[in-house]
């Protein structure tokens, strides 16, 4: 997947439409379309990352960015409980191949996960 056809870079761009919730020089935070609890926003790099296995040693300081965006979002919304989540690969769910860390809350979650 190229940058040029990528969904999240172009949410990043402006492309298409996001309720954008934060953004800096690194990241970018915006409301999950489908949401699956009362909270649910998807924060990324605007560096074009297929996912967590991408994550090179350059990009360990954004990763802990998204962390910490997440965790401010969370807690500002009035969900300071939640659960992240980041897919890597379709086994596992992923469906949109630009990293990205969703921050769910506001309903109680089973372990382990489905
Ligand atoms: P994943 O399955 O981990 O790849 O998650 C991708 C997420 O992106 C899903 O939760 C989708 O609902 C969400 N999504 C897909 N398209 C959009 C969009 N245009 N705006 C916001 N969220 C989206």
């Amino acid at each position: 997947m190229m940058p040029e056809n990528c969904l999240f870079c172009k949410i990043v761009r402006g492309e298409i439409p996001a309720v954008k919730l934060y953004e800096d020089d690194e990241v970018v935070a915006f409301r999950d379309i489908a949401p699956q609890a009362p909270l649910h926003v998807l924060v990324i790099p605007k560096k074009h990352l297929e996912g967590p296995a991408a994550v090179a040693v350059e990009d360990e300081q954004v990763v802990g960015r998204m962390m910490r965006v997440g965790n401010e979002i969370a807690v500002r919304e009035g969900f300071p409980q939640y659960r992240t989540v980041c897919n890597n690969g379709a086994q596992a769910g992923q469906t949109v191949f630009h990293l990205h860390m969703h921050i769910i809350g506001g309903r109680s979650m089973n372990w382990p996960p489905g």
